[in-house]
């Protein structure tokens, strides 16, 4: 039954029932289309990050002179982080691209070229490899791609025959305990605004990781109830990152033993018997000693827990005293609800397959899984299945293995092949690359195999940037086809609330485009037009912008959600839904565009619990306790059949140095202001990036006032950090807010390319870590690097 919104008000205005709310309707911006106005505000989406913030540009006489948070936005509900104002140094960024240009590769001295003459080269180059029947050597290496241009740019690659689009260290991964204990292959939604309790085992969620503006926010949320209990942050961890200093308690404690710590606590809620009966009796296997089917008995969660993490033991491991383990599990439980929160999958807090899945098991054992102000999985978007008719040519490209196919023989749970590609590739396996397009991502500064990325891009016969910037990896491409910066540009961000309810917020151009830039989206559909019939039946004639508002008519269409809208709107959709009706209040595709142009997007704000088929999608249809399908890959592997390796448990960080030559512990970390920085060649970033600790437009190293004054290292020294891979140099800042024998290095300066605020200032501390790898995983150990410190 579809009822409208004017119906409802017309029938509610009848009875008095929504005089009140009606007269306190929200002052809503124009239309960017106010041709005569001196000023316009206009919404669009920040991409500098995958957090996907709303935005509103102020727009005077055309030029765009500020950016401000967007109210009506739900994952930043007004607000911004630094680099999200500071994005307009980004627009005017003296040093951004202004044409396409080629160059001799490798020599620096870039050429102008035309867009028909750049568009050309591109496509006869590609059409070239085409037609010797050797589509799948195309390779694109995509970073921070979101919403439509991500599956332009996939749909490109797979109509061209090309298996290979490689996320290079991708923003948003999945996290392998939510994949194995739940199996459920996407992020999952963190809803702390509701929680009384949030527990964070080195998890610096609102430092960076996947949406920071929209965790602070919660957070703020959780603090500021009115009459409701205010919740509690507790975070342990080696250093007092932002998320540590607003917690109320920062429980230091060894790197790399967040794991043993959760068993602990799990150990008191055992002993104490406070653990969720009933959802571990409805909802969960593998917490009691279970039998196979052989007959053969195996330990379950709670026997190893009990066996070997008393308080006592896991102190030992951790640092962390035993009264304020068991504490810590007394509150956990008393306070409801709660969640505990490891870290992001994507920052420099690298945690163990089974140290996440220790930290999850909390959620589990004291039933926080979807219900609110827990653990939740986030809705899917409407999903709009495409069939495409491809050619022969990419049919034969497709059924050619990926250069990351059997990447996953030696590291299973591997999410993220970009540590062993170029390697690969270098060595032809399983062949090399011809040709290589890259979109938003800069390996060459930001992977630990940054020389091994810049061999293979310098071997291979044709690389294609789409950068803004002349960034580190764009130095070794043959050609530049510069996009919009993301003020300039239509586009679309997917994500999704910590409530885990999907937005979609519509990016939109808030100025003319200043240079003779092009929007990349647009370029790939040009460059389609000229590689044959096939494609062009795919890739039709229209522009970006076009295929965008198809992508909105689909979700008008699915009568699903709403335009963002003030809370009450919200609640009206919530309670049509709910009640089985549509929800929508736009009677046609325009007048729905016209609100999502003014209003920056789209939601679907209902989140409904207890759909247990959605929430585990593991064999057993509950959590895992004792992951099946991860003793199932274990032992197709041929790894050594052990009670252990199919449960949560603790093993130490891995070191490749001796403890004696090297007697501290490497922590890096990214400051909120170089968060997934790729192209923040912006002096305000500079100038603030340690403000807290009195530095910036440097790289310094935090060191704790024992361990300085043990090495006779004052505040402000310049001082050497030397690991056994390499030496940087930093200025000393003796700090509180880092534990004794560990040293904390800022990562996101230290650029050799990029513009004239970045290049040359400071060092990169990727450049002296170890190439450890988790061998289950596949991905780098950050914070197994031992180093010392001594005075330049
Ligand atoms: S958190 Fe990310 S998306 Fe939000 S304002 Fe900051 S940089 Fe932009």
């Amino acid at each position: 039954m579809a009822i409208t919104r004017r119906d409802f008000i017309k029938g509610a205005v009848a009875t008095g029932a929504l005089a009140p709310t009606l007269l306190n309707l929200p002052f809503v911006d124009a239309a960017p289309t106010n041709e005569w106005a001196f000023e316009n505000h206009i919404p669009s989406v920040c991409t500098l990050c995958p957090g996907g913030c709303g935005i509103k540009v102020r727009q005077f006489k055309k030029k765009a002179i500020r950016i401000y948070g967007n109210s009506m936005h739900p994952i930043s509900l007004g607000g911004l982080c630094p680099r999200g104002v500071a994005g307009i140094q980004t627009l005017y960024n003296p040093d951004r691209i202004r044409y396409p240009m080629t160059q001799k590769k490798g020599s620096g001295k870039w050429e102008k070229i035309s867009w028909d003459e750049a568009i050309k080269i591109v496509s006869e180059k590609l059409a070239g490899v085409r037609s010797k029947g050797e589509p799948h050597t195309l390779v694109a290496f995509a970073g921070q791609l979101n919403g439509l241009m991500r599956s332009l740019a996939e749909k490109f690659l797979r109509v061209y025959g090309s298996p290979n689009f490689i996320d290079v260290n991708p923003t948003t991964k999945p996290d392998n305990a939510i994949y194995l204990m739940q199996g459920i292959e996407s992020a999952p939604a963190y809803d702390i605004a509701k929680s009384s309790y949030v527990l964070s085992l080195n998890g610096d969620f609102l430092d960076n990781g996947a949406s920071p503006v929209h965790m602070m926010k919660s957070y703020a949320e959780m603090r500021s109830r009115i009459n409701k209990q205010r919740g509690k942050l507790v975070y342990a961890g080696p250093r007092l990152s932002i998320t540590a200093a607003k917690a109320d308690e920062w429980i230091p404690i060894k790197p790399g033993t967040e794991g043993a710590l959760a068993l602990g606590i799990a150990h008191s809620i055992l002993k104490e018997r406070l653990y969720a009966e009933n959802f571990i009796n409805s909802h969960t296997t593998g917490f009691a000693d279970w039998v196979d089917e052989t007959g053969k008995t195996h330990d379950g969660f709670r026997t190893v827990v009990f066996r070997d993490y008393s308080p006592i033991a896991v102190s030992d491991i951790t640092g962390v005293p035993p009264e304020i383990i068991i504490n810590m599990a007394r509150e956990l439980t008393r306070l409801k609800p709660a969640v505990v929160i490891g870290s992001d999958v994507s920052s420099f807090n690298y945690q163990s397959v089974y140290t996440r899945m220790a930290i999850h098991s909390l959620n589990a054992l004291v039933g926080n899984i979807d219900t609110a102000g827990s653990v939740l999985i986030p809705r899917p978007f409407p999903s709009f299945p495409e069939e495409v008719e491809l050619d022969q040519t990419a049919k034969n490209g497709l059924a050619m293995p990926s250069i990351k196919e059997d990447i996953k023989k030696k590291h299973p749970l591997c999410l993220d092949a970009s540590n062993f590609i170029p390697q690969r590739c270098l060595g032809g396996i399983p062949y090399k690359p011809s040709i290589i397009l890259l979109f938003e991502t800069n390996p060459v500064y930001d992977n630990i195999y940054a020389g091994e990325y810049k061999q293979l891009l310098s071997e291979t016969d044709f690389v294609v940037s789409f950068s803004s910037f002349l960034d580190e990896t764009t130095q070794y491409a043959d050609i530049v086809l510069p996009n919009h910066t993301y003020l300039e540009r239509w586009g679309d961000s997917q994500n999704f609330t910590n409530g885990g309810v999907p937005v979609l917020g519509l990016q939109q151009p808030v100025v003319t485009p200043f240079y003779d830039t092009r929007h990349t989206g647009d370029v790939l559909l040009e460059i389609g037009q000229n590689l044959g019939e096939s494609f062009r039946k795919i890739f039709p004639d229209i522009s970006f912008k076009k295929l965008l508002m198809d992508k909105f008519k689909k979700v008008f269409e699915s009568s699903k959600g709403n335009v963002f809208g003030v809370k009450y709107e919200a609640a009206w959709t919530q309670l049509l839904e709910r009640s089985g009706w549509k929800a929508y209040s736009h009677t046609s595709f325009d007048d729905f565009w016209q609100s999502v142009l003014q209003r920056g997007g789209w939601w679907d704000p209902i989140y409904y619990y207890g759909e247990w088929n959605r929430v585990f999608k593991t064999d057993s249809r509950k959590f895992e306790f004792t992951p099946l399908i991860l003793g199932r890959t274990l032992s197709s592997q041929g790894t050594k059949d052990t009670e252990l390796q199919n449960l949560p448990h603790f093993e130490p960080l891995p070191s490749q140095s001796s403890e004696v030559e090297y007697p501290l512990m490497l922590n890096i970390y990214t400051p909120l202001v170089f968060n997934q920085a790729i192209d923040s060649n912006v002096p305000w970033l500079q100038d603030i990036s340690g403000s807290y600790i009195n530095s910036g437009w440097n790289t310094w190293v935090e060191v704790n006032p024992e361990t300085a004054e043990r090495l006779k290292i004052h505040n402000g020294d310049r001082v050497v950090v030397e690991s056994p891979k390499g030496k940087i140099s930093a200025t000393a800042k003796v700090f509180n807010g880092v534990m004794p024998n560990v040293v904390s290095l800022p990562f996101g300066m230290g650029r050799r390319a990029n513009g004239r605020w970045q290049r040359g200032i400071g060092d990169n501390p990727l450049e002296i870590l170890d190439k450890a790898i988790d061998q289950l995983t596949g991905e780098t150990i950050w914070n197994s690097t031992r180093v010392k410190i001594y005075k330049i």
